[in-house]
Parts: C-alpha cells; sequence; structure tokens
C-alpha cells in the first residue's frame, strides 16, 4: 500500500496540473485523493497560494472530513469530497474547479451535448448538470453522487457553480477535469457557428466502449502511467 506521505507528494503535484491546464485562479479548485485501506483522504488545504503549496501542507482528514493530520484547515470543499468516498467505494479520486467554460454551460444549467468523438471516448454521453447546492452542509455532495451514480460522465456540472469530476485515482479525476474544460470550450465555440447535433447514441456507445477497453498502452491497471492517451 502506498503510504500517506507519496500520496500527498502525489495529491500535491497534481494540483500543478490545475493551473498547467488553466483550469483555476488564485487559490481556487481542489484535489483530493483516497488512501487505499484506510478510511482517510489527502486533499488541499484551504486558502493557500499555489505556490505554497507542498507535498507537507496536504491535510489528511478522515471520510467524515475531520483533521487527522496537518497544519492547516483543509479546503472548504472537503465535505463533498468527503461524501462522494462515503457513497462510492470505486471512486479513488475527485477534482473541483470552476474552470471558465465549463463552468459558463453550470451558469446555464445545461448539460454538453455529446456531439463530438472525444465526448463519446471520454463521457460516454452528455456531460450532465447537478442541482444547484450551497456549501456547509452534505448538500452538494449528494448532488454529485445523485448525478454521477450509474453515470458514465466521470464529471459533473454543479449548477451556478462548477465542475466536479471522480475517477479511479486522482490523476484519472483530474483527467477528467482537464477533459470536461477541453470539450466544454469546443462545444461552445460549435455553438457560436450555429446548431450542433448530439451523436447517434449507438456511435456514443461504440467509442466509449472502444476507448474504454481498447485503446492505450495497458500498463498495470492501478499503475500511475496508466492514463489513456
Ligand atoms: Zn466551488
Amino acid at each position: 500500500m502506498r503510504d500517506i506521505d507519496t500520496i500527498r507528494a502525489e495529491v500535491c503535484a497534481l494540483h500543478a496540473e490545475l493551473l498547467r491546464w488553466g483550469l483555476v485562479t488564485w487559490t481556487s479548485g481542489n484535489v483530493s485523493a483516497r488512501v487505499p485501506g484506510a478510511e482517510l483522504l489527502v486533499i488541499k488545504p484551504s486558502g493557500v497560494s499555489y505556490d505554497e503549496l507542498t507535498p507537507e501542507t496536504m491535510i489528511v482528514t478522515d471520510l467524515d472530513g475531520r483533521v487527522v493530520a496537518g497544519d492547516h484547515s483543509p479546503s472548504s470543499d472537503t465535505a463533498a469530497h468527503a461524501y462522494v468516498y462515503r457513497a462510492m467505494p470505486e471512486v479513488g479520486g475527485v477534482v473541483h474547479t470552476h474552470s471558465p467554460y465549463a463552468t459558463a454551460w453550470a451558469a446555464r444549467g445545461e448539460a454538453i451535448p455529446c456531439a463530438i468523438t472525444a465526448m463519446g471516448d471520454e463521457f460516454g454521453d452528455d456531460i450532465p448538470v447537478g442541482p444547484f447546492a450551497l456549501i456547509g452542509d452534505d448538500s452538494i455532495g449528494q448532488g454529485i453522487v445523485a448525478t454521477l451514480r450509474g453515470h458514465r460522465s466521470p464529471a459533473v456540472l454543479m449548477r451556478q457553480h462548477g465542475v466536479f469530476a471522480i475517477g479511479g485515482s486522482a490523476k484519472d479525476a483530474v483527467k477528467a477535469a482537464v477533459m470536461c474544460e477541453d470539450v466544454a470550450r469546443t462545444m461552445h465555440l460549435a455553438r457560436q457557428l450555429g446548431p450542433v447535433d448530439r451523436l447517434p447514441q449507438p456511435d456514443i456507445d461504440r467509442l466509449h466502449d472502444r476507448y474504454q477497453h481498447v485503446y492505450g498502452q495497458h500498463p498495470a491497471a492501478d499503475s500511475p502511467e496508466g492514463a489513456k492517451g
């Protein structure tokens, strides 16, 4: 089992990916990872600038969001992350951003239609809209789980808020958040040119099945190099 220090280093490094792909502004956005074999998660501290994040500043909490280790307060979104881990045992990583194109769709409360092959591959469906929910209790977590449980999409547009993405690992969840913003931007641009047609469902099904099962290099499933690309 990977130890907590390793996971802290991974979660810290993944926050740099949010910056690199232009998903976050100031201190917004956060990544967490489940600690395998323990009822724990690792998440970003609240209000610390991205420049100052180090593995040591990452916070360890239990799955009710109570701090177990760390010198700062955990992200104010910790309750939502913790709720997802409690409700969805298959989830190993959670990401939250207000990335601008995806959040523009969220602001309108409009699902992003599955109209390009990249969406069929990665999301296997429209990227759905979750309910409007205020921070402070389990409402956001409940909305994420109610929308994504049983859905192919690893990302949800929480209405008038932003993106939550999940994955088998924190890296997978970051990839889903990056791809969500990418297709949100493309579909926004397409909309400026005129109406856009959703792909036929059989084509979406074929794209998704191929991408999930055939595409990629197929290293060991739990390898950090396992992301398809
Ligand atoms: Zn937020």
